[in-house]
Order: C-alpha cells, then sequence, then structure tokens
C-alpha cells in the first residue's frame, strides 16, 4: 500500500473500466468475507480525495484497530501474521521502549556541525548503519490530526531492503524483509533520538508500520530523501523504492537538507508498470486532488482488500523499474540527459 492514499469506493471495483479491459490480466476481485470487513467508510473519503483545502491527514490505518474506520481489516491482517510462524517472529506486538534520560546540559554546535555529527551517528554501528539521512521542518498538514508535535525539527532515516527478498512479493518471504527493515529503522530512530537526549536535547524515535504523529514520505520528500512516485511510495536516486522510513522529532538546533529532484514525475507520467501490475487495479494513470494537493494517490479502497489478504502485497514497489538493483542511478542519469537536452533545445 502507498503512504495512505490507496478513491473509489468499494462498490465500484464491479464491473470492467476502460483502464481493466486495457490490462493484460484480470482484475483481482475481494473475496466477500474481506468486502464485509471493509465496511461502508471510504477510506479514500477519509483520506480527502477530491477536496481542495490543505488539512491534517486523518489517521486511516496501523493503529488502535477499535480506534479505526478499517480496523477489522487491520485485525485481520494482524492475525494472519501472527498464525504465521515466521512473519509472528518478526513482529513487535510487545513493543516498549524507553527513552534515556535528557543531559542537563545541552552540546554546543553550529547547525553544520550538527548535520555533520547526526549523518555521522545514523550511519554508523551505533545508529544501525542507516543508508539515508535527511532534515526538514516539520509542517502541520503532515501530522495526523491530534497527534501534533512542538519539535520544530524531524530527521528522516531510510534503510535499504534486500530487492530479491522484496521482489518475491505477495509472498510472506517479501513481508518479511519488509518488517525485518521496518525493525532496524525503529531502532535506528530510537538509537539517535537517545543520542540526541544524551546531547541535552528532546527528541522521540518513530518507526512502522505502527502508525507515529507524522506521514513520513511527505518528510522524506521535503528532507530529500527522493520523489513521489506513481505507486504513492517515495523514490530514491540511489535505492529506487527498496527502502523504508522512520523519523526523528527533535528540538536540536540542526540544519535542513534540500529536496532532491531527479525527474521521477516526469518517468512516471510515461511509465506504466505498477498500474499494470497491481492485482486489484489500485494505481490511477493520473494524478488527483488530495486535501488540496495535485498529486499520485494509491486508491486505498481497492488496494487495501488485497493488501490484507496478501501479507502486506507490495508488488508495485518491487516491480517499480528503480528499485531493482543498480537500476536508480542510471535512470536518474538518463533523466538528467533528457532534461538538459529538453533545455538546450527550448534554450
Ligand atoms: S500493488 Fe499491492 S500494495 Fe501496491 S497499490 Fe496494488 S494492491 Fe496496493
Ligand atoms: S513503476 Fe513506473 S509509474 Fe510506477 S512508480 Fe515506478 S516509475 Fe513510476
Amino acid at each position: 500500500m502507498g503512504t495512505e492514499e490507496p478513491g473509489r469506493s468499494v462498490g465500484e471495483t464491479n464491473g470492467p473500466t476502460l483502464r481493466a479491459m486495457q490490462r493484460r490480466t484480470p482484475v483481482w476481485q475481494a473475496p466477500t468475507d474481506v468486502l464485509d470487513l471493509m465496511g461502508e467508510v471510504s477510506g479514500n473519503e477519509l483520506n480527502g480525495w477530491g477536496e481542495p483545502t490543505v488539512r491534517q491527514p486523518t489517521l486511516v490505518m496501523w493503529a488502535n484497530p477499535r480506534a479505526l474506520a478499517h480496523g477489522a481489516v487491520q485485525q485481520r491482517m494482524t492475525e494472519e501474521f501472527v498464525a504465521h510462524p515466521e512473519l509472528r517472529r518478526v513482529l513487535r506486538l510487545d513493543d516498549h521502549h524507553e527513552p534515556g534520560e535528557i543531559a542537563s546540559t545541552p552540546v554546543e554546535r553550529s547547525p553544520e556541525e550538527w548535520l555533520s555529527a547526526v549523518t555521522t551517528f545514523a550511519t554508523g554501528d551505533d545508529g544501525h548503519r542507516v543508508e539515508l539521512v535527511g532534515i526538514t521542518e516539520p509542517r502541520r498538514e503532515w501530522y495526523f490530526d491530534g497527534r501534533e508535535s512542538a519539535l520544530p525539527w524531524i530527521v528522516v532515516l531510510g534503510v535499504a531492503m534486500d530487492h530479491e527478498q522484496l521482489a518475491t512479493a505477495p509472498e510472506h518471504t517479501s513481508a518479511l524483509e519488509v518488517h525485518r527493515q521496518y525493525n532496524r529503522g525503529t531502532a535506528a530512530a530510537r538509537a539517535l533520538a537517545d543520542w540526541f537526549r544524551r546531547q541535552g536535547f528532546q527528541a522521540e524515535g518513530h518507526g512502522g508500520p505502527g502508525a507515529g504523529p507524522i506521514q513520513m514520505v511527505p518528510a522524506a520528500i521535503a528532507a530529500g530523501l527522493g520523489e513521489l512516485g506513481k505507486h504513492g511510495s517515495i523514490i530514491n536516486r540511489q535505492l529506487g523504492s527498496s527502502f523504508r522510513l522512520s523519523v526523528v522529532l527533535t528540538d536540536a538546533p540542526l540544519l535542513a537538507t534540500e529536496p532532491d529532484s531527479f525527474g521521477v514525475d516526469d518517468f512516471c507520467y510515461g511509465c506504466r508498470v505498477c498500474t499494470d501490475a497491481c492485482p486489484p487495479d489500485a494505481i490511477a494513470p493520473d494524478k488527483r486532488l488530495v486535501r488540496g494537493i495535485d498529486k499520485w494517490a494509491v486508491d486505498f479502497d481497492r488496494c487495501l482488500p488485497y493488501f490484507a489478504v496478501s501479507y502486506g502485497c507490495g508488488i508495485c514497489i518491487a516491480v517499480c523499474p528503480w528499485s531493482a538493483p543498480g537500476s536508480a542511478p542510471r535512470l536518474a542519469e538518463n533523466m538528467a540527459r533528457k532534461l538538459a537536452r529538453r533545455r538546450a533545445g527550448s534554450g
């Protein structure tokens, strides 16, 4: 499932659409028992599809199932994971972390020195050797309604997934790798938060799959970890979509890293690999308006039933051409050359 916005209601999955008729494979139809669990509430409406105004997102998944409109589907997924001997071992069901003490005397560093020190810690052994680090100032519209924080900085961490394992999606072996990396990302965020606290600053770490206070994907994009792809996930210039995110909120005086634009948007307009590969046809060829922003957005109401019966799926990020090992840097170079040619032609 993409970040949060997997538009049509469940009822609209019946009957072939023009797009479905263009596909090479038939559209997967959700079993009745899963559709019954979906209930009457559209996740796309909760996500703000078609809304012209920017607002804070509503929490739709990965929290207390009793508090969620689609909590019954989440619960079914959890039960399937728990019933699987290998997956049960990677689930953090009784997850608890006691944050370390905050040192009474804050360490003094320039913002540049902070950026360097954070990167050194996070990419080192004590930081669980994360592959990607970026920093930005959190925006109110990224916080889930009711979960705001006053901490002024957000450090975004990215941990690479083994693409060979990811490519087995929707088998359980892909889910195993996803959760191993969720666990590494969470451990890295907590270690970095404790490091900040030892330096005399407030900090809290959050990682998936449980929802934290804030949407990680928009923060990661602003912090320079990549661009949003048509499949609703982030694409990085080194790792494609083969990575997971975690975050640390802190009041240490940090320095923002720059957003990174390398042609993903342009590429996605000309590609339909994820659209064709998605069994329930949840990835539309065009952007749509979501809470005041025109963007790629996965159809939650179509994605979730398949996601729930396939160990969290992940087909779309596995098949994305940017995700194959070594592909992303080459594609980024190709897109840079294309952009340069276009600029020269118009100059
Ligand atoms: S490929 Fe799977 S995870 Fe991706 S949008 Fe489709 S159903 Fe959801
Ligand atoms: S598969 Fe193609 S269209 Fe989908 S996100 Fe990747 S590059 Fe974009």
